[in-house]
Parts: C-alpha cells; sequence; structure tokens
C-alpha cells in the first residue's frame, strides 16, 4: 500500500466518523451553515464541505448556495444547512392512559404525519402495540416515504435491559409487560424497516426538549411532566438521558408532597402523582372529571377558561404550592441548570409563574443562592418527538451504517 492510498484511506475515514456529529449538529438547529459546522466540527473547510456533500448524496440533508448572509456582514457568505423535508423518516409511537398515537417523523424533529389519536387502550399491550404500529404503517403506505427505524413511548417506568414495563399505573396492563419485544415484534410484523425502541414518555419528552426545544444548551436539564395521568421526571446530562443503573432513575412521581394527600396508587400517600396531575386539579376545584376529552385537556379547559373563579384559582394555587415543594426537593439533590415543566403542569407555570418560583425558593437550598430557571416545554408532541429520537439515533451514531441496513 502506497502512502497515497493511505493518506486518502486516512481522510476518508476521519470524514466518515464526522458524518454521524455532523448530521446531529443541522438535525438539532446548531449548525445552519457551512461555516458554523466547520467551526463546531474543528475540521477544515474541505473537510466540513465534504461531509455535507456526502449528508446530501445520503439524502438527509440540504445544502443551499444561495447567499444567506446579511448585507454588509463579514466575509463571504456560508452555504446554508437544513435537514431535508423529503427525506427519509421514523415512526413514532405513544401510548397513555386516555389513548395512543401513531406519527411519522423527520429529522429535525418535524412531526410530517400524525394518525387521529384513538381514546381507548386496551388493557392487552399486543392489541394496542399493533393497532398503533398499524396507524403507523397506513401513515407510511399514504405517504410512500421510507421508514429508517420506530420509537415508542410508553406512560411507565422502562426497565433495563429487559425492555419491560415496570409499573404501568395508570393503564390496566400487567406489570412487567415486555413492550419493547412486543413492539419490535409489530414493526417487524408490519414490514417496517429499520431497529424499535422503548422508553419512558417523560424521559423522551425531555430528550426531545433538549434537542429541539426549551431545553437547548442545558449541561443539567430537569424535566417534570404531568402526562394524561400521573407525574414523570427525567434528567438530560450532557445531551444523554440518566435513566439510571437499570432504567429507573427519576421516578419523581412518588417524592410525598403531602404526608395526609391521597392515597397513592404506589402505596403510599400524597405523591407528586396524585397530588398535581390534572385529576388532582379537577378535584380540588370541585370538579367532576365529564366523558368528554381527556382528563388533561378537560384541566386545560378549567384553568383556561375559569381562572377568574375564586376556587379555581385556589385549587390551581394549591397545586402549584405541591408542585413548587417536589421541585424544591429535587432542585437540593440535582442541583439542575434548567426546570421544564410539561403537560398540565406547563400551564400552571404559565397561569402564576411568580408563584411556583416563589415556592421553589423559598424551599430549596440552590433554589435560593441563585435561581433556576423554570420554563414552560415548547414542542407539541414532545413524547412522540422524543420516541422519534430514539429510532434517530442510530443514524446520528453511523449514518452510513444505519441507512444500508434499514
Ligand atoms: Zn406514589
Amino acid at each position: 500500500m502506497n502512502g497515497k492510498v493511505t493518506t486518502a484511506r486516512t481522510r476518508l475515514e476521519r470524514g466518515r466518523s464526522a458524518l454521524g456529529p455532523a448530521l446531529e449538529l443541522v438535525h438539532t438547529g446548531r449548525a445552519p451553515t457551512r461555516a458554523v459546522l466547520t467551526a463546531e466540527l474543528g475540521v477544515t473547510r474541505a473537510t466540513a464541505g465534504a461531509v455535507a456533500a456526502e449528508l446530501e448524496a445520503l439524502g438527509l440533508i440540504r445544502v443551499d448556495s444561495r447567499p444567506g448572509a446579511a448585507a454588509g456582514s463579514q466575509g463571504r457568505p456560508s452555504h446554508r444547512l437544513s435537514v431535508d423535508a423529503n427525506g427519509p423518516v421514523v415512526l413514532a409511537a405513544q401510548v397513555h392512559s386516555d389513548g395512543f398515537r401513531a406519527a411519522l417523523v423527520g429529522l429535525g424533529g418535524r412531526i410530517v404525519a400524525t394518525s387521529p389519536g384513538a381514546v381507548t387502550v386496551s388493557a392487552d399491550p399486543a392489541q394496542v402495540l399493533g393497532e398503533v404500529v398499524d396507524a403507523g404503517a397506513a401513515l407510511l403506505a399514504e405517504t410512500g416515504l421510507r421508514c429508517v427505524g420506530a420509537g415508542l413511548a410508553v406512560p411507565s417506568a422502562v426497565a433495563e435491559p429487559e425492555g419491560t414495563a415496570l409499573n404501568p399505573l395508570h393503564l390496566a396492563w400487567p406489570a412487567g409487560a415486555p413492550v419493547r419485544d412486543v413492539f419490535a415484534e409489530r414493526v417487524r410484523g408490519a414490514g417496517i424497516a429499520g431497529p424499535a425502541f422503548t422508553g419512558n414518555d417523560v424521559n423522551l419528552a425531555a430528550l426531545a426538549e433538549h434537542r429541539h426545544g426549551a431545553g437547548r444548551g442545558a449541561a443539567h436539564l430537569l424535566c417534570v411532566a404531568t402526562g394524561h395521568r400521573g407525574v414523570g421526571g427525567a434528567l438530560v446530562l450532557d445531551g444523554r438521558l440518566h435513566t439510571g443503573s437499570s432504567g429507573l432513575a427519576l421516578e419523581v412521581g412518588h417524592l410525598t408532597v403531602n404526608p395526609e394527600g391521597r392515597p397513592c396508587y404506589c402505596g403510599s400517600r400524597g405523591c407528586l402523582d396524585v397530588e398535581t396531575d390534572p385529576l388532582a386539579f379537577l378535584t380540588a376545584a370541585g370538579r367532576t372529571p365529564g366523558p368528554e376529552g381527556s382528563l388533561l385537556q378537560q384541566a386545560r379547559d378549567l384553568l383556561r377558561n375559569e381562572y377568574t373563579d375564586t376556587v379555581v384559582r385556589s385549587a390551581a394555587e394549591e397545586i402549584v404550592d405541591r408542585l413548587g415543594l417536589g421541585l424544591a426537593g429535587l432542585v437540593n439533590i440535582l442541583n439542575p441548570d434548567r426546570i421544564i415543566l410539561g403537560g398540565l403542569h406547563r400551564e400552571l407555570l404559565d397561569a402564576d409563574p411568580e408563584r411556583l418560583r416563589a415556592v421553589v425558593t423559598d424551599r430549596s437550598l440552590w433554589g435560593r443562592s441563585g435561581g433556576v430557571p423554570i420554563l414552560p416545554c415548547t414542542l407539541d408532541h414532545n413524547s412522540l418527538v422524543g420516541a422519534a429520537e430514539l429510532a434517530w439515533q442510530p443514524v446520528l451514531d453511523d449514518p452510513l451504517a444505519a441507512l444500508a441496513q434499514a
């Protein structure tokens, strides 16, 4: 082998190892131009150009050479980079206590198509997962898009390495249901290409918000959210989900925030899960949930439309105070640099941001010393987008290998 060939191969391999990081930078919006990509990757302009061209040839990104820099800016305008709107997609699925939904999600966290949300969930996980995968397969058939993988979000901790739903407290599913294997089997059975993954819905929401939403740039991101029932938490450390030794970290729903409170499904009492979820708010406001709309939607409507009613307002304040107590405990333990709130918690923050921040500050050691920013989640369907992130991960890790397999 002569030196010239070795050099060319080395350059090729270096370029290949930069494909994944380059794709992740474009996917998360952190490299809007080739100049930024060059700087972020720490490579030469020629290498960055070759990497961008390769990703474009793979149908993953677009390189736009039309001048994009504003008049008067220094230097030559740089090529603009964006995800390819006609590129491949992944199938994302979400099951929650009030139904399920399938979607096709492109790079950049862009929802390309969704099925209408179903409103009943069978007690048999295989039945539900079969239905949601069929809904996704129908979307793929309608759109004709190439699918490179699938991800599922469930309202339960998912034990690793088994891939079992350990505590689907708000579904009638048996504890320990092998959801990851069942989902993967259904995906294969529907003829959908690529690997299949499963994760907890709030973990996945946090991952999506970190990459595309309110969590961008945070190094120690804490996410707390109500699903349709119950409360979950997640921590994204340096861009990766912290899931603990067996996938069960951040089960924040079972922090006690009211020792005399309501009995919880976990066997304890006064947990964040039952003291700050949509049902808790409706009950505190003296409302009986109606048959129309999910509990989350009914709680949202009450908060948005009747906040001036003193009973509704004091119910909201009670929930905010309990949520604040829970967040303060988490701030003391985890010392996050940002907290983001989803589901009903996001709406409660919007309704009275000062009250929640004041409770967290008063009740936490680190809150007092500086103040942790508390922000609302910004993505619609962030658990679905997060499920898609799981499916995109192999492509982000090694685009050539992943696309060759899918
Ligand atoms: Zn509990």
